[in-house]
C-alpha cells in the first residue's frame, strides 16, 4: 500500500484535542509525510429554525480568526510539531475539513471521536460526517475524555 503522504489535523481544542496531534505525529513520522492542522470557527448564520441571522462584523470575524490561529499556534507547539501548514477557516466543521482536504491533497484526516450517547449523538457529529464522506483515508481517535 502507498504510504500517506499528508496527513490532515482536525483539532477543536476540547479536552483530548492533544491526543489527536500525537497519534497523528506518530504516523507523520512513521510514513515520512507531511502533516497539516485545521481548526475550523464555527458561525453559521443560522437559527435553529433555519432563520437568517446577520452575519457577524468583520472586525469580529477577523478577531475570531486572529484568536484561533493564535490558539492553533500554542496547540502545534505543545504537541511538538515545528514545521505544519495550519490552516483557520471559518463555516462548517464538517465541510470545511472535507473541502480543505480535497483542496491541499490529503490522504489522510485524523479527528477525535468522543464517546457520546443519547441526544448528542442524534445532533450529528463530525467525525462521523467527515468518516462516511471524505473520499480519503480517515482515522478516528477514540478520546478517553
Ligand atoms: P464532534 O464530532 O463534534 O464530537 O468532533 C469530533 C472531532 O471532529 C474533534 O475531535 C475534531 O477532530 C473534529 N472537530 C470538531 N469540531 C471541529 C472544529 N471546529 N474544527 C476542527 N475540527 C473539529
Amino acid at each position: 500500500m502507498k504510504p500517506y503522504e499528508h496527513i490532515l489535523v482536525a483539532v477543536d481544542f476540547l479536552p483530548g484535542s492533544e491526543d489527536i496531534g500525537q497519534r497523528a505525529t506518530e504516523l507523520m513520522k512513521h510514513y515520512g509525510a507531511r502533516l497539516s492542522l485545521i481548526h475550523v470557527v464555527e458561525y453559521l448564520p443560522v437559527t435553529l429554525d433555519n432563520e437568517l441571522i446577520a452575519p457577524l462584523s468583520m472586525d469580529v470575524e477577523k478577531q475570531l480568526v486572529a484568536n484561533a490561529q493564535r490558539q492553533l499556534e500554542e496547540y502545534a507547539a505543545r504537541v511538538g510539531l515545528t514545521e505544519c501548514r495550519r490552516y483557520v477557516e471559518m463555516g462548517s466543521a464538517k465541510l470545511e475539513i472535507l473541502r480543505v482536504a480535497e483542496e491541499a491533497g490529503v490522504d489522510l484526516i485524523v479527528v477525535g471521536r468522543h464517546g457520546r450517547h443519547g441526544l448528542a449523538r442524534l445532533l450529528g457529529s463530525t467525525a462521523s460526517a467527515v468518516l462516511h464522506t471524505a473520499s480519503c483515508d480517515v482515522l478516528a481517535v477514540k478520546l478517553g475524555v
